[in-house]
């Protein structure tokens, strides 16, 4: 079974992407070049990433006492999707890049999360380079970032620390001038930086020439201080290797030093690492202190971070997406084949009768229907948003501004629903294969563990809930609700002219009518404890109400569709979604209007 079908449905039946073409900025793709992007990535997934995927995951990254060593597959992918192109794939054609749109190259990358996840591709490496585009000076684009989109030299983000990690206005990492003329330097103003990183994804390997961290850190005040909150954060762009204004390697080691790698439940094909700044242990013209070169203002450090914030949500929702979509495929294919058990005929069962294939029993159905509703329905909910992406980068003003704030608002839901119902889809996986399931002799168990991250990092599931009920929701007088409402409330009306879909249409517009009321609900009385004491199940009714919306659009497409195989399949999904799930809703947004206070009331001691 291939991913390839229902990607082509959804970019071309369901969003038009090739209409993306008639902009100048992409006006020289085609639905080819399109199909070209996608035929390539797919290719170099199914050799360079699927086949070593339980192999990176048995292998962990080692420190020998100098370097961290990686499996030779690693670094053969690694150098297979820097050669594609695909690190590049959006920038403009006159620095490499193929201008290619977001949404391409977000389907593009699903065929590597489906793969290997944990070999990774270039999430990490994209983003930090799309930041210093963004927010970088001439020269940090020209020595960093090109380094980074030509596969040359790869990045990090260092946000996290032991002390600090959902809270990160409690950052210790201090930045101080380096001497006198510290403004003068080439690569920016150069500070020397000093504290500890958690948990930084790829923070130290030989797959690349050098690496190029971006790291929050505070500029102390004239006594010395720290300033307390978010404002006092900068950002700067910390080198492994130091390097010339010419982007050249200097021979010079920066004070980076590696204490340690964390040993994961999952994604271990990817180093995790803790690291010291500024230690000494490199010390740079006979001094302790991490060079690192101001991006930005100083004080902005964290805008400057949650501009990259859509796209990197995106990216792990599509993750957690794609690893659901792996266990849907394994556990479908390992249902057709394994017998078990007899089918219940009318006088119940016939034990003399030959075994039937699990997939033939409704409860496995229900499994597997569950796995695929999951997985298909975040992958079109990911495209959508990475569709939005594109209009508000080459949209019509008013277009433009539209997808912004529906971004604002689906965000949350394209990172965290996923994490959750396709982490949920994996342990269905499980259950499908029984025993086997729970093996290591099957891949299954690594795709939970894999997708165990998701609801982890990038803001745990309960900080994305306190960000949509405290903020998104909220914003611009609510503006952004308002828009997605009335994109729902537009397919309601749509799947109301339809006789088969109109049960459902009704049932959604039920939905949106309760979002909305518990949304006001947990208000009523303006305080943010009892309003956010319940953000969570908020937001799983939340995401429920709009991939109910997702389906019934997916379904108004495919129902005008021929009468295939396929057709069935997402039409009975669409069923599946509205009938066993939707309903959940009415359950959370109970507590969520009547600001239960069951779990923020509960004395600590009587747990
Ligand atoms: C494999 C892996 C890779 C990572 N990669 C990176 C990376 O590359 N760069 C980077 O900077 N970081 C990275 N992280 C760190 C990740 O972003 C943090 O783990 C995450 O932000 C949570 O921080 P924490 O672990 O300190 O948990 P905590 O913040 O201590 O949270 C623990 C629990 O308490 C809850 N909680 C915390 N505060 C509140 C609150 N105010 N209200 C309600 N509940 C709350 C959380 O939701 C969570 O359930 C990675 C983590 C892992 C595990």
């Amino acid at each position: 079974m291939s991913l390839r079908p229902t990607l082509d449905f959804l970019l071309h039946d369901w969003l038009g992407v090739e209409n993306l073409n008639q902009r100048e900025r992409f006006a020289d793709h085609s639905a080819e070049t399109f199909a070209a992007v996608l035929d390539t990535c797919e290719c170099i997934a199914r050799d360079k990433y699927a086949p070593f995927n339980r192999l990176v995951d048995t292998q962990e990254p080692h420190f020998d006492g100098e370097k961290v060593v990686l499996p030779q597959a690693t670094h053969d992918a690694h150098k297979a999707y820097a050669e594609s192109g695909m690190l590049s794939a959006a920038q403009d054609h006159d620095i490499g890049g193929m201008q290619l749109p977001y949404t391409v190259e977000a389907a593009a990358n699903a065929f590597f999360a489906m793969a290997s996840v944990s070999i990774g591709s270039g999430m990490l490496t994209t983003g930090n380079a799309n930041l210093l585009m963004k927010h970088g000076s001439e020269a940090q684009k020209q020595v960093f970032a090109l380094n980074e989109f030509s596969g040359r030299w790869s990045g990090t983000m260092c946000l996290s620390e032991p002390q600090a990690g959902s809270s990160l206005s409690d950052v210790l990492t201090r930045a101080v001038p380096d001497g006198e003329a510290f403004e003068a330097d080439a690569l920016g103003p150069r500070y020397r930086l000093k504290g500890n990183k958690m948990w930084i994804s790829a923070g130290e390997h030989e797959l690349t020439e050098n690496i190029v961290h971006l790291v929050l850190a505070k500029i102390p005040d004239a006594n010395g201080q720290l300033v307390p909150g978010t404002r006092g954060i900068s950002l700067f762009i910390v080198p492994k290797k130091m390097v010339d204004a010419q982007g050249q390697l200097t021979g010079v080691r920066n004070d980076v030093a590696l204490a340690g790698l964390n040993h994961k439940c999952g994604w271990r094909g990817t180093t995790n690492t803790l690291l010291n700044f500024g230690e000494g242990r490199y010390p740079i013209d006979g001094q302790a202190g991490a060079v690192g070169y101001l991006v930005g203002q100083a004080g902005k450090g964290l805008q400057c971070m949650f501009h990259m914030m859509n796209e990197a949500r995106i990216g792990v929702g599509m993750a957690a997406t794609m690893l659901g979509m792996a266990g849907y495929h394994a556990s479908l294919d390992y249902a057709r084949n394994r017998p078990q058990g007899r089918a219940v005929g009318p006088a119940g069962k016939d034990p003399a009768a030959p075994q039937v294939r699990i997939i033939e029993h409704a409860d496995v159905k229900r499994m597997l229907l569950a796995q695929k509703a999951y997985a298909e329905g975040a992958l079109a909910l990911e495209l959508y948003c990475a569709r939005l992406v594109d209009e508000h980068h080459t949209g019509a003003s008013e277009a433009a501004d539209e997808a912004r704030l529906l971004l604002e608002v689906l965000t949350p839901i394209a990172k965290s629903w996923p994490s959750e119902w396709c982490l949920e889809a994996n342990s269905l996986a499980i259950q499908v294969l029984g025993g086997y399931g729970y093996t290591r002799d099957f891949p299954v168990e690594q795709y939970w563990r894999d997708n165990r991250l998701n609801m982890i990092h990038e803001g745990t599931h309960g900080i994305q809930g306190m960000d949509l009920l405290g903020r998104k929701v909220l914003m611009e007088n609510g503006k952004g609700l308002l828009l997605l409402a009335g994109r729902i409330q537009a397919t309601v009306e749509r799947a109301t002219q339809n006789p088969e879909l109109a049960v459902h249409a009704h049932a959604l517009g039920e939905a949106l009518a309760q979002v909305g009321a518990a949304t006001e609900a947990a208000w009523a009385t303006g305080v943010p404890a009892e309003a956010l004491a319940n953000a969570v199940p908020y937001m799983q009714a939340f995401g429920h109400t709009v991939l109910a919306w997702i389906w019934l659009d997916v379904a108004l497409v495919a129902h005008g569709g021929a009468d295939t195989a396929a057709r069935t399949g997402r039409l009975t999904a669409m069923r599946y979604f509205f009938h066993y799930e939707l309903p959940k809703i009415g359950a959370w947004l109970a507590v969520v209007s009547s600001r239960d206070a069951t779990c923020a009331d509960m004395p600590e001691e009587a747990f």
